[in-house]
């Protein structure tokens, strides 16, 4: 299990040193920004969802680690989905951080390296803040806050 854990805090470091998708997009149907006061996270998450496809999906902003491993995680995950496997995804990421019984991680392929950060209480919200935005971009909502 700890060599899991090793591996998994690698591909996390990976992402948050080189993450996807980390760019403005000017022709975004959707975007929203998402701040976490608890550690400084701020972030701008931007779409381009047509055809009831997630065309393309980027992000900008500064955070921690975690934060940006999320945001890089979650733009290789939605891409290409409908907007209902896109909400599916969206609550399963938040079950396996905060319910008391977290789904099958396999469900959750790639997602799963962030699984055991729900160990991590205060840094939950680094690993939400992103799918919090995407959640309020898909809303129409033009800005979140974790607090
Ligand atoms: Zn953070």
């Amino acid at each position: 299990m700890s060599e899991l854990r090793d591996l998994y805090q690698e591909v996390v470091l990976d992402h948050g040193r080189h993450p996807h998708n980390f760019r403005h997009m000017d022709e975004a149907s959707h975007q929203s920004v998402g701040f976490n006061p608890l550690c400084g996270d701020k972030l701008t998450l931007f779409l381009r969802y047509e055809d009831d496809v997630v065309q393309d999906v980027s992000f900008q902003g500064s955070g921690c680690a975690i934060s940006t491993a999320s945001a890089s995680l979650l733009t290789d995950a939605i891409k290409g989905k409908s907007r209902a496997e896109v909400e599916e995804l969206i609550a399963a990421f938040l079950d396996m951080l905060t319910a008391e019984s977290p789904p099958d991680p396999e469900r959750l392929g790639k997602l799963a390296v962030l699984s055991g950060v729900r160990d991590f209480p205060v840094r939950v919200k680094c690993a939400t803040l992103s799918w919090r935005t995407l959640e309020a971009a898909l809303g129409g909502t033009d800005e979140v806050t974790t607090e």
